[in-house]
C-alpha cells in the first residue's frame, strides 16, 4: 500500500519534522529486543510469541486487554541482580511495582528479599510464604495497625520515615516485647530522573528525614536512645527511571558522611546502607539501561571508596529495584478498535483498555513503544497515538509511535515494558474491569491475577 492510499498518509512528512518522537524504525516488523522480554519473538507467520505461545492463542484464551508476563525473564532478572550484588549485599524487590502471590514465590525461589509499603502488600507477601525476616516495610504514613502487624509478623526491618514514626514504632515494639530492626530513611538532597540528576534538590517532599540541618543526625540520636529499636542502617531512595549513576554517587557519599558522623558521636558503626531503587529500563529504543553487574560494581565501588576515606568498615549494601526487574518482563496486549485519521495531524488508534490499565502516560507523560503483533505488514509507517476507551481526552497509552498504515480493527497490538506500575496502578475508571496478568513460560500460560468481572464490581457496591 502506498502512503497516499491511506487517508492520513500525505501529511505525515509535515508532522514528522515537528515531533519529538523518533523516526520510524526502518522496519516496523522488527521487534527491538531492548524493549521486549527475553522470550519474545515472531513466529514463521509473523505473529509475536512469548514463552513459545502465539498472541492469537493468548488473546483467544485470556481475552484482551491483558498483561502477559514472561516468567523465565522475571526469574533471570532476579538472578542477575542477586548474582551481580553477591553474598555481601541484599536485593529487595520493590513490591509496589507489581505484586502477586506467584511473584512472591518466584522471589523466594530466586533468593530475593521484598519491600512492601502497605498492609495489603504485607498480607500478600506473608500469605505466599515470604519469610518475614526477608521483608522490609516502607512508607511515609504507615498506620498503627500496619506497624502492629509488621512487628507481630517479625519483619526484617521497618524503614522509619519521620520523627513521629520513630516514637510510634518504638512504642509498638516495646508493647510487643520486641526489639525491632529499623533503618532511617534520609533525604540526601539529590533528585534523579532519567537523564539528569540534581545534587542540590530541596527537601520539599513527603518522604524521609533531611540530612540538611542535622535532622537525620537527630533522628539517629533518638533511635539509638530507644531500646526497643535496633538501628541497623540508613536508607536513601533518590528517584525513578534513572540511568545516570552520578546521582547514586552523590547520595552514597552523603549517606557515608552521616555514618561517619554517627561513629564520631556515638561510637557506633551502623552495619547497613540501603541505596533504594529507581534504576531505569528501556521503554523505547532510545533508552539504554545498564546491566545489573555494571550497577552493582558502580555502587559498591562508590561505597567502598567513600568508607575507606572515612575510615569506616564497608557496610552491607542493599538495593531495591522494582521496575528494573518486572518492568521489561511484561507487555499489554490490546485489540484495535476504532481508527480515526485526523487529516494533517495523526491517526488515533483506540484500544480496548487505556488509562485504567496504564496510567503512566497520563500521569507522568511516560513514553512507550507499540507494535502490530498479530501479523507483519509491508505497509508504510503511519504516525499514531494509541488511546484508550475512557471518557477523558488525556486517556493516552502511547503518545507518538508508528504503526503500519494498513492497521485495521481486530488487529492485535502490544505495548512492551508494562510489567511495572501498570497493573499495580490500574483502576476501575468507567467501571473498567482490570485486566488479568498471565504468566507465560516454556509453552504454558497461566493466570496469576484473574480478570475482574462485573460481579466483582457489583459485590463491592452494597447499596
Ligand atoms: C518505589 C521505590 C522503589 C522502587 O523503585 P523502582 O523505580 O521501581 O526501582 C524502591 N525503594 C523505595 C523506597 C521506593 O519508594
Amino acid at each position: 500500500m502506498s502512503r497516499s492510499a491511506h487517508p492520513a498518509g500525505p501529511r505525515h512528512a509535515d508532522v514528522l519534522t515537528e515531533g519529538h518522537y523518533s523516526a520510524p524504525a526502518a522496519d516496523l516488523n522488527i521487534l527491538d529486543e531492548k524493549v521486549w522480554s527475553r522470550t519474545v519473538t515472531r513466529d514463521a507467520d509473523g505473529a509475536l510469541t512469548v514463552g513459545g505461545i502465539g498472541v492469537a492463542r493468548l488473546a483467544e484464551e485470556f481475552g484482551t486487554p491483558a498483561y502477559f508476563l514472561d516468567e523465565s525473564d522475571f526469574r533471570a532478572r532476579c538472578r542477575a541482580w542477586s548474582e551481580a550484588f553477591g553474598p555481601d549485599a541484599d536485593v529487595f524487590y520493590a513490591g509496589k511495582a507489581f505484586l502477586s502471590r506467584a511473584v512472591v514465590r518466584w522471589l523466594q525461589e530466586e533468593g530475593l528479599h521484598l519491600d512492601v509499603c502497605s498492609g495489603g502488600e504485607l498480607t500478600t507477601a506473608l500469605d505466599a510464604g515470604m519469610p518475614a525476616e526477608r521483608i522490609a516495610f516502607h512508607g511515609n504514613n504507615k498506620t498503627v495497625a500496619e506497624i502492629e502487624r509488621a512487628v507481630e509478623a517479625g519483619v526484617g526491618r521497618i524503614v522509619l520515615d519521620s520523627f513521629q514514626e520513630i516514637v510510634r514504632v518504638a512504642h509498638i515494639a516495646r508493647s510487643h516485647g520486641v526489639r525491632q530492626r529499623v533503618q532511617i530513611r534520609v533525604t540526601v538532597g539529590v533528585e534523579a530522573h532519567t537523564h539528569e540528576f540534581i545534587a542540590t534538590a530541596h527537601e520539599d517532599q513527603k518522604f524521609g528525614i533531611a540530612l540538611a540541618d542535622g535532622q537525620a543526625a537527630e533522628a539517629v540520636r533518638r533511635a539509638l536512645g530507644l531500646d526497643s529499636l535496633e538501628l541497623i542502617g540508613i536508607h536513601s531512595h533518590i528517584g525513578s527511571q534513572i540511568f545516570d549513576m552520578a546521582g547514586f554517587e552523590v547520595s552514597a557519599r552523603r549517606v557515608v558522611q552521616l555514618l561517619a558522623e554517627v561513629r564520631d558521636e556515638h561510637g557506633v558503626e551502623l552495619p547497613e546502607i540501603d541505596l533504594g531503587g529507581g534504576l531505569g529500563i528501556a521503554y523505547t529504543s532510545d533508552d539504554d539501561p545498564r546491566e545489573p553487574h555494571e550497577i552493582a560494581k558502580a555502587l559498591s565501588d562508590i561505597v567502598t571508596r567513600e568508607c575507606e576515606s572515612a575510615g569506616l568498615r564497608t557496610p552491607r549494601i542493599s538495593v531495591e529495584p522494582g521496575r528494573a526487574i518486572v518492568g521489561p518482563t511484561a507487555f499489554t496486549l490490546y485489540e484495535v478498535g476504532t481508527i480515526k485519521p485526523l487529516e494533517g495531524l495523526r491517526t488515533y488508534v483506540s484500544v480496548d483498555g487505556g488509562m485504567s490499565d496504564n496510567i503512566r502516560t497520563a500521569l507522568y507523560d511516560a513514553e512507550y513503544s507499540v507494535a502490530l503483533v498479530s501479523r507483519t505488514s509491508d505497509a508504510e509507517p503511519m504516525l499514531v497515538r494509541v488511546v484508550g476507551k475512557h471518557c477523558e481526552s488525556g486517556d493516552i497509552v502511547v503518545k507518538d509511535a508508528f504503526l503500519p498504515a494498513d492497521l485495521a480493527p481486530g488487529d492485535l497490538i502490544a505495548v512492551p515494558a508494562t510489567g511495572a506500575y501498570c497493573r499495580s496502578m490500574a483502576s476501575n475508571y468507567n467501571h473498567a474491569l482490570r485486566p488479568p496478568v498471565v504468566a507465560v513460560r516454556d509453552g504454558e500460560a497461566r493466570v496469576i491475577v484473574r480478570r475482574e468481572t462485573e460481579e466483582d464490581l457489583l459485590r463491592l457496591d452494597v447499596g
